[in-house]
């Protein structure tokens, strides 16, 4: 069943809460997440941010990507972010993958894209390898509040990477 329809119903009937005349579109809590897309991870809850306060980055594993840098880029020097949250967690989909496997069912339906999936092995060695690459961005302004925490979907913990 779509959903499209419903969707379009649904925002009809809640302008009201959805309008937001006046709101800056520049985050008032000067910070950008950056998260993976998992359906279980429900970050404004977990974080206690609300609309307004952060921008959010979703995307298959919570993976710094070129795009990732692009948009985190943007959001600093352009919106005035200043630090930078990357959540990765447990029980993700891309953990275990097989970056070859998904490379040959595209190329199969004809698709070559120069991305790769970006499956992983180790979530920790992936997530502290992500915030080097954001550390090490020039194209970032602002690299010296930069955190990666790991959710557990599980107990609905989580943890500092970097602490141990
Ligand atoms: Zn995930």
């Amino acid at each position: 069943m779509a959903n499209a329809d419903d969707m379009l119903k649904v925002a009809a009937e809640r302008t009201g809460e959805l309008a937001a005349p006046g709101m800056s579109s520049r985050p008032s809590r000067k910070v950008a997440v950056l998260a993976c897309m998992d359906v279980r991870l429900d970050l404004y809850a977990m974080l206690g941010i609300e609309r307004g306060q952060a921008h959010i980055l979703r995307n298959a594993g919570g993976l710094v990507t070129d795009d990732v840098i692009r948009s985190l880029s943007a959001s600093q020097r352009l919106l005035g972010t200043e630090e930078v949250v990357v959540i990765m967690h447990e029980h993700c989909g891309m953990n275990g993958g097989s970056d070859d496997e998904f490379s040959e069912a595209l190329a199969a339906d004809g698709a070559h894209p120069s991305w790769r999936l970006g499956a992983f092995t180790d979530l920790d060695a992936t997530l502290r390898a992500g915030l080097e690459r954001l550390r090490t961005s020039p194209e970032l302004s602002a690299r010296d509040r930069i955190r990666g925490f790991v959710f557990d979907p599980e107990t609905g913990s989580l943890r500092d990477v970097e602490s141990d």
